[in-house]
């Protein structure tokens, strides 16, 4: 007798095809109906498994990567993970070159994950031979049948998400969806999305979400960077301090900034209400959407699709501790709920 095994393959086959899941309570006071695209949902936790497997697979189709080939990038986050988890499933070596402001627990986890890691300084130009950026560079050099990713500049980032979450979020919503909200950093998830969603309907409004510190809204309204917008701020995975050239800035219609602060605040908001474990720039999304309601962007019928990047368990150590929200000042302001005591 033939038993039958309904089992997948292995770790890749589960990339992709996330849940949207209507937000309740958290979007209650909101004008519209309001959706995420929960990209925690992924097997690497994040949306960076699409665009680092889209990647790997179109090397290996042109005939870049062979068994045993090395694959390099310079990320302490979701795209280094997303790259080591791949490169054990598929047989590459995996190398990532990180900024010594990356903490402990993201390089001992991208160890863990097989992934050799070298930890460059973070305080040197990007142009100095020991800044993460030429170490992989050279590393690419050196390493004979070698690929890097480098996602910032990589067509291939958006064009993942052209194939992947633009197609995907057309069919959950029967093309009923009139906004798309979603952070930018490289730029990949919202240039490749919305470019496939514009194609379908070019009617619907694409918002980016920038941090205080970056250049990416102020370029979009003038064409500039301007280097006096750029400061450093706490929030990972959004905005930037140049201009990516993945991303593709015509296909969104305007960005909007958002605080540290109400971020943080936002995603423990989204866990707390929602019971959706949302990571730092899923609550800016949030965050900028309830901007956006402020300023009378949406109208009763809305369908607001917001990409929720990451998973929370990413960050325990940042917004998800009350001690690292302490030394920050997050609980300073009145109206915010203080850290629980426990008492013995
Ligand atoms: N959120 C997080 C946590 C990220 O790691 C990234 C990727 N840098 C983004 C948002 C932004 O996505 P993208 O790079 O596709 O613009």
């Amino acid at each position: 007798m033939e038993h039958k095994i309904n089992a997948y393959n292995n770790l890749l086959e589960l990339v992709g095809n996330t849940p949207l899941i209507k937000l309740n309570k958290i979007a209650d006071s909101l004008k519209g109906n309001f959706y995420a695209k929960v990209e925690g949902f992924n097997p690497g936790h994040s949306s960076k498994d699409r665009i680092a497997l889209y990647i790997i697979e179109e090397a290996e189709r042109t005939g870049l990567l062979k068994e045993g080939s090395t694959i390099i990038e310079t990320t302490s986050g979701n795209t280094g993970f997303s790259i080591a988890m791949i490169s054990i499933i598929k047989g590459y070596d995996c190398i990532l070159a990180v900024s010594s402001k990356s903490s402990k627990d993201k390089i001992d986890m991208l160890r863990s994950m097989g992934a050799k890691v070298y930890v460059c300084p973070a305080h040197v130009s990007p142009d100095d031979p020991r800044s993460y950026y030429e170490v992989a560079k050279r590393l690419h050099e050196e390493t004979e049948g070698s690929i890097y990713i480098n996602q910032y500049f990589n067509q291939l980032n958006a064009e993942a998400h052209y194939h992947s979450t633009g197609p995907e979020i057309w069919k959950q919503t029967n093309g009923h969806i009139t906004h798309l909200v979603a952070c930018s950093g490289t730029g990949g998830t919202i240039s490749g999305t919305a470019k496939y969603l514009k194609e379908q309907n070019p009617d619907i409004r694409v918002i980016g979400v920038d941090a205080y510190g970056s250049v990416l809204k102020k370029y979009h309204e003038t064409g500039e960077l301007d280097t006096k917008e750029i400061y450093p701020y706490r929030i990972e995975g959004l905005g930037k301090n140049l201009i990516p050239t993945a991303t593709n800035f015509k296909v969104i219609d305007e960005f909007i900034k958002v605080t540290d602060e109400e971020s943080a605040h936002t995603a423990r908001e989204i866990s707390k209400t929602e019971g959706i474990f949302a990571g730092y720039t899923s609550g800016a999304v949030m965050q900028a959407v309830r901007q956006l309601n402020e300023m009378g962007e949406f109208k009763e019928n809305s369908n607001v699709i917001m990409i929720f990047p990451d998973h929370g368990s990413r960050y325990m150590s940042k917004i998800y501790s009350d001690q690292w929200m302490n030394d920050q000042g997050f609980f300073d302001s009145k109206n915010v709920e203080e850290p629980q005591k426990i008492e013995f």
